[in-house]
């Protein structure tokens, strides 16, 4: 069965086969890490993008990864908080379980999450990465090809939060 593992550290310079960019519903490239995931890719990642029509909430389209060490990067749109009424946790969880789906099908061995929605989205930290977990936790079982997934933490607040979670 895959490994979850949780470091603290920048998602664009991890070797896996595919990370995950908290992208916005054009993908045309926005901030945080999304910026920083562009930047490092080059060009040619947004030329790709142009041409997938954006991306629902919930939902996941993949690229190529170009100069980044990953070979895919697959782009999901996180929820925005407002509230919690608006479907955000189910929509969120989506993002994971999509995620992960369209790894298998490019027979993805190892994969990376930044903590998705918990930036410009809003997502209330704490209850973001009880739902990433709990949602990759309950997919380990039907992954085939992936035996890695990493959780990649920029801010020590939700570091702490996940290594607490995964203890
Ligand atoms: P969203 O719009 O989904 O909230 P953000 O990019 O604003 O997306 O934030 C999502 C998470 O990504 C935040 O926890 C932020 O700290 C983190 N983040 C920002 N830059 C990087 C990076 N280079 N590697 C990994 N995570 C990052």
């Amino acid at each position: 069965m895959a490994k979850i593992r949780v470091i603290q550290g920048d998602i664009t310079r991890q070797m896996v086969d595919a990370i995950v960019n908290a992208a916005n519903p054009s993908l045309l490239g926005g901030g945080g890490v999304d910026g920083a995931i562009h930047r490092a890719a080059g060009p040619e990642l947004l030329a790709e993008c142009r041409r997938l029509n954006g991306c629902k909430t919930g939902d996941a389209k993949i690229t190529k990864g170009y100069r980044l060490p990953a070979s895919y990067v697959i782009h999901t749109v996180g929820p925005v908080w407002r509230g919690g009424a608006h479907q955000e946790a189910e929509l969120l969880s989506s993002c994971y379980r999509r995620s992960l789906d369209i790894a298998e099908e490019h027979t993805c061995t190892s994969i990376a999450f930044p903590n998705v929605s918990t930036g410009i989205y809003g997502f209330p930290k704490e209850l973001a990465a009880e739902i990433a977990i709990r949602t990759v936790n309950d997919n380990l079982e039907r992954l085939l090809t992936i035996d890695e997934v990493l959780f990649v933490c920029f801010d020590q607040e939700n570091y702490s939060l996940y290594q607490s979670h995964l203890r």
